[in-house]
This record gives C-alpha cells, sequence and structure tokens, in this order.
C-alpha cells in the first residue's frame, strides 16, 4: 500500500494535490473525500506514490484523506490518460475533465421524458440496396471513419442497428449516440428492444446512484450497448468497438459548462486510440464534418431514398414581407386543405411567447432586461414580460418608461401569438402547442403526442420540439411560421444552422406518405440558405458556404479559440480583456490572429458584463500552447472570470 496519494479536484486548479493515504486500501480511480482549504471536498485518487514530490515545500502540513467513496477504481490507467488529454485541449484542469466525464458528476440539463406510443421492431428490417452497401462498407473494417449521409427518413437508424449488432457479435461494445434523450425516445426503446438487457440507457433523470450503477455495469461488460447524449461519450465500456454519432450536426453536444467538450471530438479520440470504429449521421452534417468527408479523411455513405412509403415533401416558399400577421394565404389555404383531407400539420416557429420586442415609437426606447442584454419577451398567458435568458419578470407597460409617449407597440412574434392566430382563423381545429412554457407541466407533452399520433390533433404547433426526431404517419404538411429567426445572428454559423434547422423541420413532412408538403414562410426569399434548403441543394449550400469559410478564414479553415472574461463590472471586464489581448497578439505566428477585446453579441447575462477575444489559429498546436501559457499565467482580479472555449460552436 503506498503511503501518499495525488488527487484531482474539481476545481480551475493545475496540477494534483498530494495527501497521506488513509488505512483502508484506495486505488487509483476511486473517489476520496479530503480536507481542501478549511472545506472538505470530493476528489479523485489519480496516482500513489511512496516519496513525496521534491517540490512540496512543507511535508508537515501534509493532510491526510478523510474518507474513501469508492471500494472499487471507477477507471482504469487508459481512462485517466483520456481525461488528460480532456483537460490538455479544452484547457481545464485534471479534476474539472474528470468530474465531466465520471458518474456522479455535473448532470445534464433536465427534460421530460417521452412515451413510447409506437411499438419498435425488434426484429431487424430487410435492408435496402443503399443500406446493405453502408452497413458492409462500414462492417468491412474494424476501425474506420464513417458519414452516413441521408435524407430525412431514409432509414439511417436501422443501419446504426445492423452494424452495432455486427460488432457486438464480435464480443465489442457500441456507444450510441443522440442529441437529446427526451426527444429521441422512439429510438432509445428501438435500440432498447433490439439488444435488450445488454443496453445501458444513461439520461439526465437518473440520480447519482442510478448513473453509478449503470457506470459499473458498462464497466464490468454487462452491458455493451450504452445509448446516452453527450456525456455518454465517456462512458467506460472495456472493450469498445464503434460509436455512433445520430444527428452529427446537433448543437446539444457541445457542452456549455467547463470543460467545454465537443463530443464528436471526443468520439474521434476514442475511436483512434481504441481501434474502434466512428459512424455519424445526418442529413444536414455540420460544416466540419463536411469538410472531413472532401478530404476523405472520412468516408460517405449515402442514403438517398425514404423507404417507409414517403418521399421527399414539395416546398414552397413565401414571402412574409406583404403579409399581416403571421399566416399567409398560402398556409391557410394549405392548413385547411390538409383538414379536409383529414390530414394533420406541424407549424413551427424557433421562438416562444406571445411578442419579440416592446418598443416606443416616439423614442425607439426597446424594453430589455435589467440584468441581460436582450429584449423581453411578452407572454400572453401571464401577462408579463420576461427574459429568455435569467427568467426575469415584469409587468408589460402602456406608457413609455423613457419618454412617456402613449405611442407604443409590439412587434415580432412568438408561438403563442401564432397559436392565437390560428386557433382565430380554424376555431373547429384541434390545436396543440408545445414549447418550454406549455409543457412545464409533467405528462403535458407525453399526452400531447401521443394524441397527435392517434389524430386527436390536427395542428401540432411548436418549437425545435416538433423539429426533432418525431415520426407521425398522419403529417402531410409542415408550416415554418418564420424560417429566418436565426439569421440575423452575429454568428459565422448562422446560415449553415438556418439550413441545417428548415432542412430538418421540412423532414417531418411525408415521411409515410408521397405527398407531403412544405410551405416555408420568410422575410428573406431570397437568402442562400433559405433558397437552397427549398430546393433541396445540400452540395450546392455546403459549396457556397465552404467558399465563404475559406475566404473569411473562418472554421474548418482555421480553428478558434474563444475566450470570454466576464465580471459584475463592465471596465474590469474589459481591462482584462485587452490585457489578455496585448498578452497573446505577439504570440501569433504564421497569420494566427487575435480579434479584440469586444463586448460579446449577448454583452450582460445575469448581470454579468461579457468581452470576449477571439482567436484565429492557422497553426492549431502553437497558438493552443500560447493562450494556455498566458490563461495559466494571468492573475484575474477577484471577480473576473475567463472562460475558455476551444473550438466554439457558438459566439453569442
Ligand atoms: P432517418 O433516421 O434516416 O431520418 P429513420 O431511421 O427514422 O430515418 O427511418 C425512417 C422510417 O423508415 C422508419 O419508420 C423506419 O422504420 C423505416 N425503414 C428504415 N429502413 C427500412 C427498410 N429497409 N424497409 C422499410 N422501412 C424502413
Ligand atoms: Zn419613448
Ligand atoms: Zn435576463
Amino acid at each position: 500500500m503506498s503511503r501518499y496519494l495525488d488527487l484531482a479536484f474539481n476545481l480551475p486548479l493545475s496540477g494534483s494535490f498530494t495527501y497521506r493515504a488513509p488505512e483502508k486500501e484506495c486505488a487509483v480511480g476511486c473517489r476520496v473525500v479530503a480536507p481542501f482549504g478549511g472545506r472538505s471536498l470530493a476528489g479523485v485518487v489519480v496516482g500513489q506514490r511512496d516519496d513525496l514530490p521534491e517540490a512540496l515545500a512543507d511535508p508537515a502540513a501534509l493532510k491526510t484523506v478523510t474518507r474513501v467513496i469508492d471500494a472499487e477504481p471507477l477507471f482504469d490507467q487508459h481512462y485517466l490518460e483520456l481525461a488528460k488529454w480532456v483537460a490538455r485541449l479544452y484547457l481545464c484542469s485534471l479534476g474539472e475533465a474528470l468530474a465531466a466525464m465520471l458518474p456522479g458528476g455535473r448532470r445534464d440539463s433536465e427534460s421530460p421524458a417521452l412515451p413510447a406510443d409506437e411499438i419498435p421492431s425488434a426484429q431487424p428490417l430487410q435492408l435496402s440496396d443503399e443500406q446493405i452497401a453502408a452497413v458492409e462498407a462500414i462492417n468491412s473494417t474494424a476501425a474506420g471513419l464513417f458519414y452516413l449521409y441521408g435524407v430525412t427518413g431514409s432509414g439511417k437508424t436501422e443501419v446504426f442497428l445492423q452494424a452495432a449488432e455486427r460488432v457486438l457479435q464480435q464480443g465489442r461494445g457500441v456507444i450510441y449516440l443522440v442529441p437529446e434523450i427526451a426527444l429521441t425516445h422512439q429510438l432509445v426503446e428501438t435500440v432498447h428492444t433490439r439488444f435488450g438487457a445488454h443496453t445501458a440507457v444513461l439520461h439526465s433523470r437518473l440520480t447519482p446512484s442510478q448513473r453509478l450503477k449503470q457506470w459499473k455495469r458498462i464497466r464490468s461488460g454487462q452491458a455493451p450497448v450504452v445509448v446516452g447524449a453527450r456525456s455518454a461519450v465517456f462512458a467506460p465500456l472495456p472493450r469498445l468497438g464503434m460509436i455512433i454519432v445520430d444527428e452529427e450536426h446537433e448543437g446539444s453536444y457541445k457542452s456549455g459548462a467547463t470543460p467545454r467538450y465537443h463530443a464528436r471530438q471526443i468520439a474521434m479520440k476514442r475511436c483512434v486510440d481504441e481501434q474502434a470504429s466512428l459512424v455519424m449521421g445526418s442529413a444536414t452534417p455540420s460544416v466540419e464534418a463536411w469538410h472531413l468527408m472532401q478530404q476523405q479523411r472520412i468516408t460517405r455513405l449515402t442514403l438517398s431514398r425514404r423507404l417507409a412509403g414517403g418521399s421527399m415533401p414539395a416546398i414552397e416558399v413565401v414571402d412574409l414581407k406583404p403579409v399581416n400577421g403571421t399566416l399567409s394565404r398560402e398556409l391557410t389555404a394549405a392548413i385547411e386543405q390538409t383538414h379536409r383531407q383529414g390530414q394533420q400539420t406541424i407549424l413551427f416557429l424557433n421562438r416562444r411567447g406571445f411578442t419579440h420586442f416592446f418598443f416606443c415609437r416616439s423614442c425607439g426606447y426597446s424594453m430589455r432586461c435589467t440584468r441581460c442584454s436582450v429584449s423581453l419577451t411578452f407572454h400572453q398567458s401571464r401577462n408579463s414580460m420576461v427574459c429568455h435568458y435569467c427568467g426575469y419578470q415584469t409587468r408589460p407597460v402602456s406608457v413609455c418608461p423613457d419618454c412617456g409617449s402613449l405611442d407604443v407597440g409590439y412587434s415580432g412574434f412568438g408561438t403563442e401569438k401564432v397559436e392565437q392566430d390560428v386557433r382565430t382563423r380554424f376555431p373547429s381545429l384541434r390545436v396543440q402547442r408545445i414549447d418550454a412554457d406549455s409543457i412545464k407541466k409533467r405528462g403535458v407533452l407525453e399526452q400531447a403526442l401521443s394524441e397527435f399520433r392517434a389524430g386527436a390533433i390536427d395542428i401540432l404547433l411548436g418549437t425545435q420540439m416538433v423539429a426533432k426526431g418525431l415520426n407521425f404517419p398522419g403529417v402531410k404538411l409542415v408550416g415554418i411560421i418564420h424560417a429566418d429567426t436565426g439569421l440575423a445572428l452575429p454568428d459565422f454559423r448562422a446560415a449553415e444552422r438556418t439550413f441545417g434547422l428548415i432542412v430538418q423541420v421540412a423532414g417531418r413532412a411525408g415521411r409515410y406518405r408521397p405527398d407531403g408538403r412544405v410551405i416555408i414562410q420568410t422575410l428573406r426569399p431570397g437568402h442562400d440558405a433559405i433558397r437552397r434548403a427549398a430546393s433541396g441543394d445540400v452540395e450546392g449550400f455546403y459549396a457556397a458556404e465552404m467558399a465563404i469559410r475559406q475566404q473569411l478564414a473562418f472554421p474548418p479553415f482555421s480553428r478558434i479559440i474563444r475566450l470570454v472574461v466576464r465580471s459584475r463590472s463592465r471596465g474590469q471586464a474589459q481591462n482584462s480583456a485587452q490585457q489578455l489581448v496585448d498578452q497573446l497578439a505577439p504570440l501569433m505566428r504564421d497569420g494566427s490572429e487575435v480579434l479584440g477585446p469586444a463586448e460579446c453579441p449577448l454583452a450582460v447575462i445575469s448581470g454579468n458584463h461579457r468581452y470576449q477575444l477571439i482567436c484565429r489559429l492557422r497553426s492549431f498546436d502553437r497558438g493552443h500552447a500560447a493562450v494556455r501559457d498566458v490563461v495559466r499565467q494571468s492573475k484575474p482580479l477577484s471577480g473576473v472570470y475567463v472562460e475558455i472555449d476551444v473550438d466554439p460552436v457558438n459566439l453569442l
């Protein structure tokens, strides 16, 4: 038994901390409790030693581990190496990396689970020729990188499942990643039915002890199939054979907190290290993945047809400019016609609430959150103005708070307003809205979806929730109420996201019937992303987008590290950001550069002022090392925090 243990804590402090070992045997990979700075903290054993490190100033002051949490280690040496790699790449401490990877650490955001009201098929389906070719390509090697590029509804799931089957037969394990468990319940059920008791489902509603139990099943080899969202990419399978990344383009694969890891990057790293295959899939790959396919670093496998009796829907674009309200003549007529034919409609709008802005026509005042720099949204149902970032609420006003003018109004609209318009226009149709506001009560979402599936609802209206993963046989029409809400965002991925979202939402129509129809309402019918999404010109969109990225030296033609400096004090945030720029700029070489400091587009969140600098790197290793050294040496003022985002997907 060794005399000393090195511990890593979930704190932004680099290095590990040496303690006297407790009486009880305690291996690397166990969690323990130890005194730290007057507190009692949980840490992870990352090393054992019999001699003290030379640098240790005062061996007499050495403290002893108070308690051992795990009898068995949670991970092995190989896994520790992965944690070190995560810490190095995303510039966090080893303890922070481990906290994100291990059970009982951070939890993903809560969302309700959906019902499984379609009996998933336990038997493998008879594959189409394209599916057969894809499965054979994947199974032709033990360690390859593949992208299943298939139109919506083309049967990607069945390819994933049959490829996974083969890996399991060879005695190796599979991780099946989905963007969000709550919205992919059907899929999770399918996997569960297909692979039975060998499956571990990691979802956010597991308690820490349930999570730990699943972790142990996985580690022991009892559950060679793991299904889960982002953090399941860290599942400790003893013999990993394949990682599947379903809907690879989804933003939820990127973590929003330290370490800001991307599940796709982790999956690639693991597959290379553990000689496993990576199989990603989407109808709208990320531009990064598209680039890798073009460079032939990933093998592209194409599925071009729908198999369940559907075909690609007919898509029309309608200019919203002359339209008064939320429903164009064309969309109104289409809803009517769909209903007459006994079919159903999905309406999509990526914005909650009733109206988006309160503004004054006399002085231009607009009502914003006092703690965040975003407009408040009017929610009619609660009769209040709500901040969608921090939850701040205030009463609506009828007089401008700034100049006293009565000439005030609301503009922009959200799902609540669309619901009102639809109900007014179609009083006899059964309408159900699903968004974060309407499904707060437990069971509402489950009920709404099964009623819609049963045909008891005519129009399902909602935000992204109606866009993802749902398969409803009776849906003929999809209406996108306002396609360009995301285009104005100051983010170089705005067009990519808008394009992907339109294609995905449109893909809900005609999955099981040949006459699906989509109407896209937009203020910018000429915009490339909208035009090409409407005409189904996926290749054209990527070609054009790639040319722009290259010209502006944005990813994938460079890599970005974004630093956000936040503080209650605007001046301190700005000054600290400026200091970082001053230190970093001279270290940039070979065309790499530091942009900023600038206010973040979301300049204030919950009372914190935010400044960002963007390091645009031509040679990643060198620039990354410079950022690491500068951030490590910088001593931020108290109350000033620096967030590091390597390869950010969101620049707001
Ligand atoms: P994707 O993930 O590509 O959008 P899905 O995997 O959800 O598409 O498949 C769409 C529908 O096609 C599902 O209802 C599925 O059962 C069906 N399907 C898949 N493969 C076949 C097949 N070989 N023969 C018949 N139907 C299939
Ligand atoms: Zn005013
Ligand atoms: Zn706010």
